[in-house]
């Protein structure tokens, strides 16, 4: 079998890497230290002797935790077996996704969307569906295209609010009238929510909270909320039928995840939650920051109000995104996203990431408006 293919966020990355003084505007990870009572956490761990597998849903005493999050945080109701831990949210969506999908099943997916998802598919032998996010609609669904593709062999809508890469926050209006088309054609609704605490206006909705029918996958993750990318801990949570075959799964391939990144994660939880605000906090300050270079090169396409991203319009350069993104890196030193990373519908415009410190994203996207503007 083939192995698919690499993601275009990581073609770039991997030049921008090798590229001296290059300022990288392309990274999806928080760029803040992992807050200190999480590593003195984990350390403790060790020394008491976590150190063995466990359970493959994830500790006891985790799930718990978890399950006041969900109820505290995103009002989604779940008890211990209606939970799964695993190697971060990308871990338990594809659980999800092998778990549910038979050869040929189809997957609605957004575009623009994170590129996981279709990699994923390649293997779990799904055949991808793209709904528009279109910039015209400022990045939400286009409902009416979405249900236009719905096939008798679609079986999960996956919804990544707030959205990775265009940073849109869908209002519940919204997120309800796609859990009625899920409804409507009993799809499975696999909600990707890694990014439901950075919310930089307005507020997160979760669709577990007002769809409780055991057909929605609630996926959460220690990543973005806690700074944690290289502790690889994420949660999702579902009907229990389901979050059983998703655990055989995750059985068959990982075991269980580290118990000391378990036990990271349960100081994360119990611990003092200001981190979360202090990082959102700077997000939104850069966010205004980027928003403002770009409206004053007429480069803005949308003002991003979660996760930490913007997308920036790059048409006046008249070049495919890919291209740009690195003729941006080779000629200007500045690494972005292409749009092409993402899907097809997004191929005039890149992908910033606000997870860059203050001065490197005022340096960086000025040195992107230049290059755009100098035709
Ligand atoms: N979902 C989206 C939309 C993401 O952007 C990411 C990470 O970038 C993830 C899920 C998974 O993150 P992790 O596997 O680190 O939890």
């Amino acid at each position: 079998m083939e192995a698919g293919f690499h993601s275009g966020i990581r073609e770039v990355a991997n030049e921008a890497i090798i590229t001296p003084n290059a300022i990288r505007l392309d990274v999806g990870q928080p760029d803040f230290r992992t807050p200190d009572h999480i590593g003195i956490a984990a350390k403790a761990a060790i020394d008491a002797g976590y150190t063995f597998y466990t359970a493959t849903a994830g500790l006891a005493s985790l799930r718990e935790m978890l399950s006041a999050k969900l109820e505290k945080v995103n009002s989604v109701n779940a008890g211990l077996d209606s939970i799964t831990v695993g190697p971060g949210g990308v871990g338990v969506i594809a659980a999800a996704f092998a778990a549910i999908l038979e050869t040929g099943d189809e997957v609605l997916l957004p575009d623009p969307g994170w590129p996981n998802y279709r990699m994923m598919l390649d293997w779990a032998h799904g055949t991808p569906l793209y709904y528009r996010c279109p910039r015209e609609m400022k990045f939400q669904p286009d409902l009416e295209h979405l249900e236009s593709l719905i096939t008798p062999r679609a079986r999960i809508m996956v919804v990544n609010s707030p959205n990775n890469p265009t940073g849109a926050v869908y209002p519940r209006p919204t997120l309800e009238a796609l859990g009625a088309i899920a409804q409507r054609h009993k799809l499975w609704l696999l909600s990707d929510e890694c990014y439901d605490q950075i919310v930089l206006d307005g507020t997160h909705t979760s669709i577990g909270s007002f769809l409780g029918d055991g057909r929605v996958i609630t996926v959460g993750t220690f990543s973005k909320t806690y700074s944690m990318t290289g502790w690889r801990v994420g949660y999702g949570a579902a009907g229990a039928k389901l979050v059983d075959n998703m655990v055989k799964v995750l059985e068959s391939n990982s075991s269980c995840i580290s118990t000391i990144s378990q036990k990271a994660a349960e100081a994360a939880l119990t611990g003092p939650q200001d981190c979360i605000t202090e990082m959102v906090t700077a997000y939104r300050r850069r966010r205004d920051v980027v928003v403002d270079l770009l409206s004053e090169a007429g480069l803005l396409l949308s003002v991003p109000e979660g996760a930490f991203y913007i997308m920036a319009d790059i048409a006046p350069k008249g070049m495919p995104a890919r291209d740009f993104a690195f003729a941006l890196l080779r000629q200007k030193g500045v690494s972005v996203a292409p749009g092409s990373a993402f899907g097809e519908q997004e191929l005039g415009s890149v992908r910033i990431s606000l997870a860059s410190s203050d001065s490197d994203l005022r340096e960086g996207v000025s040195r992107l408006c230049e290059f755009v503007r100098a035709g």
